[in-house]
């Protein structure tokens, strides 16, 4: 072969692997874009409790965004509260839409039937649910709208002040003893957003220069370890929330970076949900929760039936 030839062929080889080079990179690319962008939400609520739009809405948006699954939780039927959880017929009701909509949108998603049940709800009828979140919404069955953890601080402090002879932190206990116990009466697969209680502290810090209740408190420290190595001994996912971040409260997700710490060390399941109660809201701030996915090493599940 002459010198031009030999050249020529050198050449061709280069421009071969230089082609294979550039396919490579690109498909690597845009594999890491796509998996940066994709996510699947299994805390979602809709029309059904306090939701602002239609299941079917809902769908739309979780298929634009590429979501390959979309759980629904709605809010369990609670008999002595009104408006937030779900009616007793509406529960029926939204049972059946949702499996409606599963066969519907079968080749596009996969649609989870699930719920968001209460502490306080009746527990009789679970057997339909996909998946079940556990949370507890407030510490007291015979006043759950004035112990509302979530609701009006003025609430929890009405609670603290009529229940517990003021003792703020005496409430937060009693919250995580509840919350310890969400698996032996649910028998949930996720515990849903485990440290609510911390809901207004960042506000509380930012407005009046304290948290609403002192998560360094040793009280409340040894309230949270208590319930934490009740429930890793279960076999429960723990939940990422975005819900907080979404909503303005927080800058950070439910559970604080001392919880997933402790999650990490047992190797406990974590699984993400946003809690939107607006479509635009679904997969709210996942980006950032991967963040600390990976910083804590943390045992990420993609599906609440998957333990
Ligand atoms: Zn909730
Ligand atoms: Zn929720």
């Amino acid at each position: 072969m002459g010198f031009v030839a030999t050249v020529k062929w050198i050449l061709i080889a280069l421009a071969i692997i230089y082609g294979i080079f550039i396919i490579i990179n690109g498909y690597l690319k845009a594999k890491k874009i796509t998996s940066k962008r994709i996510y699947s939400d299994y805390h979602v609520h809709s029309k059904f409790c306090d939701g602002h739009d239609e299941i079917e809405d809902i769908v739309d948006v979780a298929i634009e965004k590429n979501m390959p699954k979309i759980g629904f939780s709605s809010h369990s039927y609670l008999p002595s509260e009104m408006g937030w959880p779900m009616t007793k017929e509406g529960t029926e009701e939204y049972k059946k839409v949702v499996t409606e909509l599963k066969g519907k949108y079968k080749n596009q998603i996969e649609i989870l039937l699930g719920v968001e049940q209460d502490y306080w709800s009746p527990t009789d009828d679970l057997s339909d649910y996909d998946y079940v979140i556990g949370s507890v919404h407030s510490i007291l069955e015979q006043d759950t709208k004035n112990s509302a953890v979530d609701g009006l601080t003025k609430s929890f402090e009405y609670a603290a002040e009529n229940y517990f002879d003021g003792d703020k932190m005496a409430a937060a206990e009693r919250y995580f003893e509840l919350v310890s116990d969400l698996y032996d009466r649910t028998h949930c697969d996720v515990i849903g957003h485990f440290d609510l209680i911390t809901k207004y502290n960042e506000k509380c810090m930012k407005e009046e220069g304290k948290p609403f209740v002192d998560s360094d408190d040793p009280r409340f420290v040894e309230a949270e370890r208590k319930a934490l190595e009740k429930l890793v001994a279960t076999p429960v996912i723990f939940e990422i929330n975005t819900g907080g971040m979404a909503r303005g409260y927080r800058t950070s997700p439910y559970p604080s970076e001392r919880v997933l710490k402790f999650l990490s060390e047992h190797n406990t399941p974590v699984i993400l949900g946003s809690d939107s109660h607006e479509k635009e809201n679904l997969c709210y701030g996942f980006d950032e929760v991967m963040e600390l996915v990976k910083k804590y090493n943390l045992n990420l599940v993609y599906d609440p039936r998957n333990k």
